[in-house]
């Protein structure tokens, strides 16, 4: 699905090359986190075998909020960037929210800014978030029918959970958006039709928690004991409950990166001349 959404993008960055633009993604990597720099080399690649232009900004982990806002500012300045990522986490130091708010709207391919979330609430996605965006579109390749059905989002985080909890909403599901705090998630993941896992705990749903022929999308990303990378889903056994489930890794990460060049291309649009 994710080589589909990239094929797709195809004709709009020829479209754009015709126009005398080539979108162009800037990522500001602060440190040096292994897994950060996995991610940041996954869509470097993706950007430019879908023709995008990428750059990549490194600042020592020792940068201090002023550097990283200073990065910024002349990204948002650049006439060849569309869109702007700070790679998170960013070092404790630093106001997070801060320096994502400082990216640009115009540029905010992450779609973190309050503005763009701002639009989910009214039903508009302008430049919304990657993650929850995958997912939808995930939904949507496959068919699956949302309007009537139950949605059962686990995780409220302001970048994955709430936004797409918005976006399930405005699709016509009902739904319910469950955290740490909920007494009984069972109670709620039993009568999903639709179960989005977005909370970051290995195995966290089971196969008893899972409705007989529901859809389980896992957004979560962990390591186990053995240090392998699973999702929140313990995939093996909802498979055999499950109507369809999205395995890690492979599943949401993919659409995640397609999303952010699909948004990186739709920001190059808004702002490219006419001719
Ligand atoms: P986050 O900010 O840590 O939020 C996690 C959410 O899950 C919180 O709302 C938390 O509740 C809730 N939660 C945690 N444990 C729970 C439990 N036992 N039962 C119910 N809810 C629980 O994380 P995030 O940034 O949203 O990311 C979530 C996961 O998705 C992580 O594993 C992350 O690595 C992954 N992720 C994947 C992609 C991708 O491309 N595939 C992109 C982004 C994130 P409280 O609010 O009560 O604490």
């Amino acid at each position: 699905m994710a080589g589909e959404v990239l094929s797709a993008l195809r004709p709009r960055v020829e479209g754009l090359a015709a126009r005398g633009v080539q979108p162009g993604l800037a990522t500001v990597l602060v440190g040096d986190n292994p897994a950060s720099r996995a991610y940041v080399r996954n869509k470097l690649r993706t950007c430019a075998e879908t023709g995008l232009h990428a750059e990549l900004h490194e600042l020592p982990a020792a940068a201090g909020e002023e550097e990283i806002l200073a990065k910024v500012a002349e990204l948002n300045a650049s006439a060849t960037v569309h869109g702007i990522i700070v790679q998170l986490p960013l070092p404790r130091a630093v106001n997070a929210e801060r320096i994502l708010q400082s990216v640009v709207l115009s540029k905010d391919v992450d779609g973190f800014n309050w503005a763009n979330l701002g639009a989910l609430v009214d039903g508009h996605v302008q430049l919304a978030p990657c993650t929850p965006l995958g997912v939808m579109k995930m939904l949507e390749r496959a068919g699956v029918r949302l309007e009537g059905q139950h949605a059962v989002v686990i995780g409220r985080s302001s970048i994955v959970g709430k936004p797409l909890a918005l976006m399930l909403i405005a699709s016509g599901a009902t739904v319910t958006v469950c955290n740490s705090k909920t007494p009984d998630l069972a109670l709620h993941s039993r009568t999903a039709d639709v179960l989005v896992s977005a909370a970051g705990r290995a195995r966290l749903v089971t196969a008893d928690m899972v409705k007989p022929g529901a859809v389980v999308i896992d957004v979560g990303i962990n390591r186990d004991a053995a240090g392998k990378l699973v999702g929140d889903v313990d995939y093996e056994a909802v498979r055999e409950v499950a109507g369809a489930v999205s395995p890690v890794p492979g599943g949401v990460g993919r659409m995640t990166v397609a999303m952010l060049v699909a948004n990186t291309v739709l920001a190059a649009e808004k702002t490219a001349p006419t001719r």
